[in-house]
């Protein structure tokens, strides 16, 4: 199969779809890699040393040309995807419930395209995962970014001049990016706690050493859903939680906030009061930005300060690893690879199983996603 890798154009992506190792590990399979010139650079992956893997480097225009396939870390701009041929296979984090236009237009352009984001919790899909293997860095970077912000250690430190009490740290949301936040956090030698609305986060937290906190009610008992996830929590027991969280906010140094609901805007779970209620110097990471925060004053890409609390609204927190967040991106592509193609290594996806089949949004001119129709 012949694979473009194009240049990621959103404002502000570092990462990109392929790497000099998985270049070797494709070229040696027998596929042709096409990398345009500058795609790695903000990885610090240079043109010789995909070359030197064994890619060919070039135009916009010479990458695309005769390409069966398109990875990619986002979906490409108008501009671009204007210009790709009818029938090329678009793989990537293409945010189709972000953006909604978007099914369509790849729909009426005949481009078929897979959405990594959608890639199924179940175990043979675990090595595909995407939103696993850059939600687990964005959770190590989130508390790397918010200890550049707190102005304040985070280990207890005994001293000749006096003691520094140890930070507290609180995760909100203990999936992958959160769990990751927690062990980052207590590595760094917080005092940590988390909750999460899902039963089974619970044990995971305790397994951390890390206290969980939590309404624990008939409603928390079913939250999660059949795919892992979490569900949309009904008002009365968001108010409840509120109440939990407000208390038990006031007392923190560091707050991380992950959750997410697929398909839906973030839940907001820490309003402007509760902010006012932390203290001078608090740090608040919002994970949630990209999806309208968990936090209320959160702005996507900016750190805001209110009252002495900065909350930060990184929307690209893997972006800020952009050599691991890519090479463990690019790993997830090569391991989806198979489902791809035929045996002699031409493009042929396999539409019908499980996995390609929760992936796929549109398909021969047709969106197929039933979330999307
Ligand atoms: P996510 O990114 O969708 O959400 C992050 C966390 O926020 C979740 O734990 C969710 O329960 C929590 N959350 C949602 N609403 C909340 C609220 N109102 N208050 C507090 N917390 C709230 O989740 P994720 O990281 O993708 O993980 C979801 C689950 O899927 C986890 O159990 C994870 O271990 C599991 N998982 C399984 C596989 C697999 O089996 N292949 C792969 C990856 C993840």
């Amino acid at each position: 199969m012949k694979i473009a890798i194009l240049k990621e154009r959103r404002n502000g992506e570092t990462r990109v779809a392929a790497t000099p190792d998985t270049v070797k590990k494709l070229v040696a399979g027998g596929h042709d890699i096409r990398i345009e010139k500058g795609a790695g650079d903000a990885a610090s992956l240079p043109d010789n040393a995909y070359e030197a893997a064994g890619a060919k480097t070039g135009t916009l225009a010479a990458t695309l040309k005769g390409a069966d396939a398109i990875f990619c870390v986002r979906a490409p701009d108008d501009a671009t995807l204007a210009k790709l041929p009818k029938g090329i296979l678009l793989v990537g984090q293409i945010e189709p419930h972000g953006n909604k236009a978007l099914a369509k237009v790849l729909a009426d352009a005949g481009i078929d395209s897979l959405a990594m984001e959608f890639t199924p919790r179940i175990t043979r899909a675990q090595a595909m995962d995407a939103l696993s293997s850059q939600s687990n860095l964005a959770g190590y970077r989130a508390v790397i970014e918010a200890s550049g912000l707190y102005g304040r250690a985070f280990p207890m430190m005994m001293t000749a001049a006096g003691t520094i009490a140890p930070a507290k740290a609180f995760v909100m949301g203990a999936g992958v990016a959160g769990l990751q936040a927690i062990a980052t956090a207590r590595r760094l030698g917080a005092m940590v706690s988390a909750t999460d609305v899902r039963p089974a986060a619970k044990e995971q937290v305790a397994s951390l050493g890390a206290k969980f906190i939590a309404v624990e009610d008939e409603e928390f008992k079913a939250a999660e859903t059949a795919g892992g996830y979490a569900k949309e929590m009904s008002a009365e027991y968001r108010a409840k939680q509120a109440e939990l969280v407000a208390a038990h906010i006031a007392k923190q140094d560091v707050v991380v906030t992950t959750a997410l609901i697929p398909g839906r805007p973030a839940p907001k779970l820490i309003t402007k009061k509760m902010v006012e209620a932390m203290k001078p110097g608090s740090v608040i990471v919002d994970l949630a930005a990209a999806m309208g925060g968990n936090c209320e004053l959160t702005k996507a890409d900016e750190v805001v300060e209110h009252q002495g609390v900065k909350i930060a609204g990184y929307a690209n927190l893997p972006g800020r690893l952009a050599a691991d967040a890519s090479a463990l991106y690019a790993k997830n592509l090569v391991n989806l690879l198979p489902l791809l193609v035929a045996e002699d290594g031409a493009k042929a996806p396999q539409w019908e199983d499980e996995i390609i089949a929760a992936m796929a949004i549109t398909r021969d001119g047709k969106i197929v996603h039933d979330t999307l129709k």
